[in-house]
């Protein structure tokens, strides 16, 4: 995927990622599109960094990398969602283009990909973001909104009511 596919994918999973946690859709909803936004389109730019210093789609397309970016703001206090922008940069070029990446890096160079991704340079590659973005919320929305419901019913049930 190039530099335009995954600025808008961490824009529109920002924004739905904003309506999804704060569903209001008032001044604090646009409040955390903006807080999630900037620091998961700044995580979305990270790994290609990867194209000028070290071996592209593997020095800053790892899990090591994005378990890093996780960590980062229970060391230090700071860089929040930033591993959102990451982890979506690698999904999108694992699902949406045809050239995978090495998660495993460097222990295991081996790029892995999925068969459905289309070229860099494809017409289609503005419509597989699109999917690849749209398949996110979905997934997203599936956590925020059912993961509270089983924790409840497993409680009601550990509870005997
Ligand atoms: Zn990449």
């Amino acid at each position: 995927m190039n530099k335009k596919g995954h600025v808008l994918n961490a824009v529109l999973l920002s924004i739905g990622l904003g309506y999804l946690l704060e569903p209001s859709g008032s001044l604090e909803t646009f409040r955390t599109i903006v807080m999630i936004g900037v620091p998961v389109t700044l995580g979305a730019l990270f790994p290609d960094v990867d194209t000028a210093f070290g071996k592209h789609r593997k020095t800053l397309h790892n899990l090591p990398i994005l378990l890093g970016f996780l960590a980062f703001p229970y060391v230090f206090g700071n860089l929040e969602y930033v591993w959102v922008g990451v982890l979506t940069h690698y999904v999108l070029d694992v699902a949406g283009s045809k050239r995978g990446i090495a998660l495993f890096y460097p222990l295991w160079k081996k790029e892995f990909g999925l068969p459905i991704g289309v070229a860099v340079s494809s017409k289609r590659a503005d419509l597989m973001m699109v999917v690849v973005t749209v398949a996110e919320l979905l997934l997203v929305a599936l956590v925020v909104f059912r993961v509270p419901q089983w924790g409840f019913e497993l409680g009601r049930q550990g509870l005997g009511l």
